[in-house]
């Protein structure tokens, strides 16, 4: 990292964000470039326990980081029992996928040691930091950040964007991000009352107001989560845990797990919906991760796509350097290709459960719109 504009520290590359596909960006172009990573929280933040696919295995195998997430004892997950379409409980068995089990992640843990990578591997962090400001002059990103209650400015060829779900579209990057549905998770998460680190099989179930989700998580703790649309009347019920306890406990898959969750629970709301912004690059700049796209987590497709496309993009910039004007393109299309594949599943996956059909929920998810 150097000075060039008086006061402006210089950067071949610019990472907006530090969450997995930022991460991941960083590590694989720092040996090659001057990287910058802005992240505007200190610390990775709480977020429910998430599971990574089997297929996961291969890319992080690739990037050097297969050991090191070895050593963070993600809990395998080889089983999934869902009532999804019956009330009949189905098995799916991962021995049966090619890739084999996926596993359960300690996320906050997950994220701070793709972070911690990037910046053994050379990247620079600044956190917690936030552009105030981004403009392009002269093919150049000029951004105002804020960090330590002073402004920054900073100069960059090269900016890609991995500020996740939550970003709004700047009016540099992409225009506009529309949003395909209101889907919301409330969730639990605590240690069993009786402490067991063992795997057990993750649980899906629908209602007619919406679907949940159950897993064992690393460190003997268990996860509820329910997942309905932000204006429906069961999203009263994701206010509360005790709230949300009480209506797990009325279903059968769900209640055993419920019934292990002690006092003291941490709990969240947050946003699950759709959403896709309307151009994944352009001049100078890319986006990855949720940044670009990000999926229902009925998919559990979210963090394989921030650590594929957190890759891609960092391939496609560092093709850009050598002057490959195909790179943009060659990215915009497998990212598309993803797209696609994603909205064809959540279409087929919501379409198996018709027993609410006339329920709101599920009408919005069985129309045309969705396919
Ligand atoms: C309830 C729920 C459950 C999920 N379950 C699963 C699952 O089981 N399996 C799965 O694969 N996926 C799951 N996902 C999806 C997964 O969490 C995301 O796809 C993944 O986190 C995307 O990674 P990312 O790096 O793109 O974004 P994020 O992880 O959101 O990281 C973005 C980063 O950018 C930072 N940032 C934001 N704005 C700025 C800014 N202006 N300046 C600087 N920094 C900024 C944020 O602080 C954050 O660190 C789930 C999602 C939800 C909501």
């Amino acid at each position: 990292m150097s000075g060039g504009a008086p006061g402006a520290i210089e950067a071949d590359v610019v990472v907006l964000g530090a969450g997995p596909a930022g991460s991941v960006a960083a590590l694989n172009l720092a040996p090659f470039r001057r990287v910058l990573v802005i992240e505007r929280r200190g610390l990775p933040p709480a977020r429910t326990g998430e599971s990574l696919p089997g297929a996961a295995r291969r890319l992080l195998a690739d990037m050097g980081l297969w050991e090191g997430f070895l050593a963070d004892e993600p809990l395998p997950c080889g089983l999934r029992r869902s009532r999804w379409g019956g009330a009949q409980a189905v098995e799916a068995d991962a021995l049966s996928d090619p890739d084999g089990p996926g596993w359960h992640l300690d996320r906050a843990r997950f994220d701070a040691r793709l972070r911690a990578t990037a910046v053994a591997r050379g990247a620079a962090l600044l956190c917690p930091a936030e552009p105030r400001t981004i403009a392009r002059r002269d093919a150049l990103w000029c951004l105002d950040v804020a960090h330590a209650g002073r402004r920054l400015p900073i100069r960059a060829a090269f900016l890609i964007d991995a500020r996740g779900r939550a970003a709004r579209p700047h009016p540099a990057l992409a225009a506009r991000r529309p949003v395909d549905d209101r889907l919301v998770c409330g969730w639990i998460e605590a240690p069993a009352a009786a402490a067991g680190g063992g795997s057990a099989p993750s649980l899906i179930e629908a209602e007619a107001e919406g679907w949940w989700y159950g897993a064992h998580l690393p460190g003997g703790r268990r996860l509820l989560a329910f997942y309905t649309d932000a204006d429906l009347p069961a999203a009263v019920s994701l206010r509360s845990a005790d709230a949300l306890l009480e209506r797990a406990r009325s279903r059968p898959a769900l209640a055993p797990l419920a019934a292990e969750m002690v006092v003291g629970a941490a709990t969240g709301i947050c946003a699950a919906h759709t959403a896709r912004s309307e151009r994944s690059s352009g001049p100078g700049w890319i986006a990855a991760g949720d940044a670009a796209f990000a999926m229902d987590p009925l998919s559990s497709q979210g963090l394989f796509n921030a650590l594929y496309s957190g890759l891609a993009a960092a391939e496609a910039a560092e093709r850009t350097f050598q002057g490959d004007a195909s790179a943009h393109a060659t990215y915009a299309r497998a990212l598309h290709d993803v797209w696609q594949a994603y909205r064809a599943n959540r279409s087929a996956w919501y379409g198996l459960e018709r027993r609410w059909a006339q329920a709101p929920f599920w009408q919005r998810r069985h129309g045309s719109e969705n396919a």
